[in-house]
């Protein structure tokens, strides 16, 4: 099943009436921006998506990437897909103009990967993996590799994976043991195994340029050791093959289009991207654009369930007695539940994952002390996205599975592909529980409580404007909750860690619950008589999901006892 349809009019409406973002266009940056542009833009992803794109999602599953003579193939369409989409200038859209993109506002980009993960992920995973990787090259690299790969990467000529993981060295990268060697010319040779690298390989790009976190200082412990270098598949200089090889493919769960592979360094030649000892630092300018993106997959999965469900549901018929015929199944109280936990759940994520985006697009053009606040904004919501949309992408496709009964179970319906291809996002770009440390080690811990506070500060400047309604004071009691949340965790973090940790998954649900509450709110505020649905989806996300609150204030409040009552023994007896 192909019937995806792109969210034109909710990306519009966000936009135009949530975010504003006509903000940015009287910046130089976005000076040839407006909302024209942003229509234009819209469709026209649309239109591509759904004529070029939709016929590889069923094709790339059903297929999939083959490793044939050490090399990656994959499936039928997914070539000519990429050459299309990178030769209408998709890979470039929000990169700067000087290495030939066309330095469209991030927010908007945010909304076409919705519709190209919509349709395909695997596609979308290669797509990203070329536009982070220049990211991190524009923000760290020296002005000759720039140039030199800056521009093939915007125009899809080139690909990039990025190449942390190692056998053991998962969540915890200071384990990681591939080294690279100082050479008398300034390159560095690596040498080391790397596993579950996203099309490590395949048949797309001749050049895939590998970015490749490696130990130099072999006496310096845990991460300070760690340097980035950038290793072709084929060596910069001359074109010749590099001493890079792949292993194996994994068989896997969902995402069966992308190459999951091991990838073997030995002697590559590569080059040092940033200081050496800073690998890591360096690297989150590529993590970070991968995170965003992970958080859009999980909405762009959320929202194609969401659509084939309802669409499903108004037209099977079933429980009917003998004296009534049988109605469509939308019409049962529990469907419905259902079927508005998905919608009202998906659009809020949709709007908080543009709102991430715009203020990253703020942090590059307001000015002063409001380009610091969007910047520590952004910083706030981007583990909250992460964790929230990865999760709801799996859980709503999971629903969608049920409103689908028994078909729903089956592959020709599309729906599990859904589910089996959003499970991941839960844990890679770095798993969920990490992105919870993320939020209350890090981010909440930072001036004790900084972010947060601005966080809050932003609500309630919203809620004292918005006329009174069921969201308006759901989120004002969800919001106290979570103040006095973030002001016991800043207590543990200081007196008893471990409680904080035990609390930082539930905590991080509670700051996704109330800022999803938030963007519901605003959604309704802008909502005009002819968009009262939205106002509806409101008071159901506020009087249903936002009952949750209560639960994880709970939760993120237990402490860590209440997890350390059994022994390892006890446990696994
Ligand atoms: C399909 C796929 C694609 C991938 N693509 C890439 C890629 O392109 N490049 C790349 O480098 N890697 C990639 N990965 C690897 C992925 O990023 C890792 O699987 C992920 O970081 C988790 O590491 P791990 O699997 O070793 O799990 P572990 O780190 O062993 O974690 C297992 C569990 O323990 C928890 N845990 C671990 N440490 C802590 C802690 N300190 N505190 C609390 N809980 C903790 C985790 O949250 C998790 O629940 C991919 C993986 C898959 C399956």
């Amino acid at each position: 099943m192909t019937d995806y349809r792109a969210p034109v009019e909710s990306h519009r409406f966000i936009l135009n009436e949530v975010l504003h973002w006509e903000r940015l266009f009287s910046s130089p940056e976005y000076a040839h921006v407006d909302a024209g542009v942003g229509d234009a833009v819209l469709n026209a992803a649309a239109e591509f998506i759904g004529g070029v794109l939709a016929p590889t999602r069923q094709i790339g599953d059903e297929q999939g990437s083959r490793l044939v003579d050490g090399r990656v193939i994959t499936p039928d369409g997914f070539k000519e897909a990429y050459r299309q989409y990178a030769d209408l200038g998709w890979i470039g859209l929000d990169m700067p103009e000087a290495y030939g993109g066309q330095n469209l506002p991030l927010v908007l980009q945010a909304a076409v990967a919705e519709m190209v993960n919509g349709t395909s992920v695997p596609f979308g995973m290669l797509t990203l993996m070329g536009r982070a990787a220049a990211r991190l090259l524009i923000a760290h690299a020296d002005a000759g590799l720039k140039e030199r790969v800056v521009p093939r990467l915007v125009s899809g000529e080139w690909a990039a994976t990025i190449c942390i993981s190692e056998s053991d060295a998962g969540s915890d990268v200071a384990r990681l043991r591939s080294m690279a060697t100082p050479m008398p010319d300034g390159s560095y040779t690596v040498s080391g195994s790397k596993i579950f690298i996203t099309f490590g390989d395949h048949d797309v790009t001749e050049q895939i340029c590998h970015v490749v976190l490696a130990r130099t200082l072999e006496g310096l412990p845990g991460t300070r050791g760690l340097s980035l270098f950038l290793v072709p598949r084929l060596c910069l200089h001359d074109g010749s093959p590099n001493r890079i090889s792949v292993g194996r493919i994994e068989h896997k769960m969902g995402l069966k289009a992308s190459a999951t592979c091991v990838v073997d360094f030995e002697g590559a030649r590569g080059t040092r991207i940033g200081a050496e000892g800073e690998g890591l630092k360096v690297l989150f300018a590529m993590v970070n654009t991968m995170r965003l993106e992970v958080a859009i997959q999980g909405v762009a999965i959320a929202g194609a369930a969401t659509a084939r469900a309802i669409a499903y549901a108004a037209e099977r018929l079933q429980g009917g007695t003998p004296d009534r015929p049988a109605i469509p199944i939308v019409e049962h109280a529990d469907v419905r539940r259902m079927l508005l936990i998905m919608r009202s759940r998906t659009e809020a994520l949709r709007a908080l994952v543009m709102e991430a985006a715009f203020n990253l697009d703020l942090a590059l053009t307001a000015d002063g002390a409001e380009r610091e606040k969007a910047r520590a904004a952004a910083e706030w919501l981007l583990p909250v996205c992460k964790a929230c949309c990865s999760e709801a992408g799996f859980e709503v496709a999971n629903l969608a599975i049920q409103v689908l009964g028994g078909y729903g179970y089956l592959t020709d319906y599309g729906v599990e592909q859904y589910a089996r291809d959003s499970r991941i996002m839960a844990i890679y770009e770095g798993t969920n529980g990490i992105q919870a440390l993320d939020l209350v080690t890090r981010r909440l811990a930072k001036g004790g409580g900084a972010q947060y506070r601005l966080f809050a500060e932003r609500i309630r400047e919203d809620l004292s404007a918005a006329a009174p309604s069921p969201i308006r004071q759901a989120l004002e009691s969800a919001l106290v909750q979570l103040d006095h949340c973030s002001a016991v965790l800043v207590e543990h973090l200081a007196e008893s860690p471990r409680d904080a940790e035990a609390g930082a998954g539930a905590y991080l649900a509670l700051v996704g619950l109330v800022g999803g509450g938030w963007m519901w709110l605003r959604m309704s505020e802008a909502a005009s008589p002819r968009q009262a649905s939205r106002r509806e989806l409101a008071n159901f996300y506020a009087r249903y999901l936002m009952a949750e609150a209560g639960t994880l204030q709970k939760r993120a409040l237990c402490g860590a006892a209440l997890f350390d009552g059994l022994s390892v023994e006890e446990l696994s007896r």
